[in-house]
């Protein structure tokens, strides 16, 4: 093996792609921000915080997204800590963008969860958590604010074992007397660590550890809360389930440590045993095998469009993962999908949310490519010759359909540029009716909030206003039967054919009794909820 090559494996080695999921308000942004802050990416915390605040900077078309206080979109962070080079993507977490939230999860090797000690397992976490479930991939637990009075810790791993169906491993346990949170007890390491102050988390703090029997534990905690310190440490020991690293990897079982990401507490034990524990990046299928990211050619796939990040530019952003091998700036590539060499100009990466120009990157990296309107989400980007595509990327059901209609219809050709994009982008999926010409089109959204973005987007970015009217139906299935004739098919009077943009026939039901009828009345129609995004 050459230099060239060792350097290309050890800095692949040394990267770590996970997202961070969590009902919202649990502390998510927090976290994030304490973590760039370890990792030396800002001095004081507080400017994630407060570029939250002005976050129309970054995605001005998104008022809703303020008006509503909910992150629709995701972005892209990277810093480094302790030699390694850590990407987080952020993931929205109002349910209405899970679509989002799945595909940004098919560019993580790991997911962080984060749980309110107060609230457990909330509504958002359960979906959240689902689609980590379907990528298979490692899952580790914050359990966060520590620092105010909350449940009990036995209590909160139930849940998450009975809830979410998921062994759980405490690496560590929560040190707190009367109402205060005092440190944490690491269990591998035996050893208690003790946090002091810190002027309110704007800073790293400072820590003492020693060991647990240490006389000066039990001056600090009187002899009742020490002794029922020691009494938790051992039935964790004797009673809970033994750690068991194949099955973390495989998601079975989470690490859950315990924090508070306001104060600090917690944190970076938090992240170095993370890193330790997590993989560097995974290898990836593909239509010829499995790809490895040390292989030494360049590949990667487009696993998020997200359009004029930048209101004066009007631009869009391809959100790429890099697969394997390494690379640079300028460089020539197969657009597989597009059937065309292109070269990669204008690279971007995102360090706590400002763009910077990347001249490299590796496999496991993140980086945003410029994009006139070439790429499609599932695109593959590689190097080399044979050519190969990446496993497409699935497609959500849509659960709610509207017809929409252009009020001015001189405006045709902008209304007709705006669905196509936002189709693109995967902001919504839009179907049509075969023999339909009108001025309308049938858009399939999997949340209802995604109705209104299309509203105000188009209105925005495209200078169109629509009318919408919702229709009633809530499911569609795929046909996936060869030689399928929409005249022949015995329907319910309820249903309706229709076709996606890819020219695929559907058919939208209202309820669940049309479509076992349908099933009933058409054996040799094959029908499945699921698509994927490959072309
Ligand atoms: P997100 O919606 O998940 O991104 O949550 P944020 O990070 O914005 O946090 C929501 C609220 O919880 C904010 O007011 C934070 O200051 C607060 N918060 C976050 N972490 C902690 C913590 O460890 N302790 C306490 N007491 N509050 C916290």
């Amino acid at each position: 093996m050459g230099l060239v090559e060792y350097d290309i494996k050890k800095e692949i080695r040394r990267r770590r792609t996970f997202a961070i999921i969590s009902h919202p308000d649990a502390g998510k942004t927090t976290l994030t921000e304490k973590l760039l802050l370890y990792g030396g990416a800002i001095r004081l915390a507080g400017s994630v915080k407060s570029r939250k605040a002005q976050r129309y900077a970054v995605s001005d078309w998104m008022e809703i997204e303020k008006q509503r206080g909910i992150s629709v979109t995701s972005s892209v962070m990277q810093f480094e800590y302790g030699g390694y080079c850590i990407n987080i993507l952020d993931t929205p977490g109002h349910q209405d963008f899970s679509e989002d939230t799945y595909r940004t999860l098919m560019a993580a090797d790991s997911a962080v969860m984060i749980i309110d000690h107060a609230k457990g397992v909330e509504e958002q976490t359960k979906k959240l958590f689902k689609v980590c479930r379907m990528r298979g991939i490692p899952i580790f637990t914050f359990i966060n604010k520590l620092d105010r009075e909350g449940r009990d810790p036995f209590e909160l791993m139930e849940e998450i074992e009975t809830v979410l169906g998921i062994q759980s491993y405490p690496m560590n346990w929560p040190v707190r007397l009367g109402g205060s949170f005092l440190g944490i007890y690491d269990r591998k390491m035996m050893h208690m660590e003790l946090f002091s102050g810190g002027n309110h988390g704007q800073s790293i703090v400072p820590s003492m550890k020693k060991s647990v029997e240490d006389p000066i534990f039990r001056d600090l905690l009187g002899e009742e809360a020490h002794s029922k310190l020691i009494e938790d440490i051992n039935l964790l020991d004797m009673a809970g389930d033994e750690f068991d690293m194949n099955k973390v990897l495989k998601g079975e079982m989470t690490p859950i440590f315990f924090g508070s990401a306001m104060t600090n507490f917690g944190v970076e034990n938090f992240l170095q045993e993370f890193l330790k524990m997590s993989t560097p990046p995974l290898p990836r299928k593909a239509d010829i095998g499995e790809i490895d990211p040390e292989n030494d050619f360049f590949s990667g796939f487009i696993f998020k469009i997200q359009a004029n990040m930048n209101p004066t530019h009007r631009d869009r952003i391809a959100f790429m993962r890099i697969c394997s091998g390494k690379f640079t700036k300028g460089m020539s590539v197969n657009h597989v999908q597009a059937g065309k060499q292109i070269r990669l100009t204008q690279p971007q990466q995102f360090l706590a949310q400002d763009r910077e120009i990347v001249e490299e990157a590796y496999a496991g990296d993140i980086i945003g490519l410029f994009d006139p309107g070439i790429f499609k989400i599932g695109d593959t980007l590689c190097e080399k010759n044979p050519q190969f595509k990446f496993e497409g990327i699935p497609i959500f059901a849509p659960e709610h359909f509207a017809r929409v209609y252009i009020k001015n219809s001189l405006k045709r050709k902008q209304f007709i540029k705006g669905i196509e994009q936002l189709s693109e982008e995967g902001a919504i999926q839009v179907f049509h009716e075969k023999d339909s010409i009108a001025q309308d089109m049938i858009v399939g959204v999997v949340g209802i909030l995604q109705l209104e973005v299309l509203e105000y987007r188009l209105k925005n970015e495209y200078g169109t206003e629509i009318n919408i009217e919702h229709l009633p139906y809530k499911y569609i299935r795929w046909v996936a039967s060869e030689n399928f004739n929409p005249e022949k098919v015995r329907l319910t009077l309820d249903t309706k054919v229709l076709w996606d943009d890819r020219n695929n026939p559907v058919l939208v039901f209202q309820n669940e009794w049309s479509i076992r009828t349908v099933e009933e009345r058409n054996k040799e129609l094959i029908l499945t909820d699921i698509s994927s995004i490959s072309s």
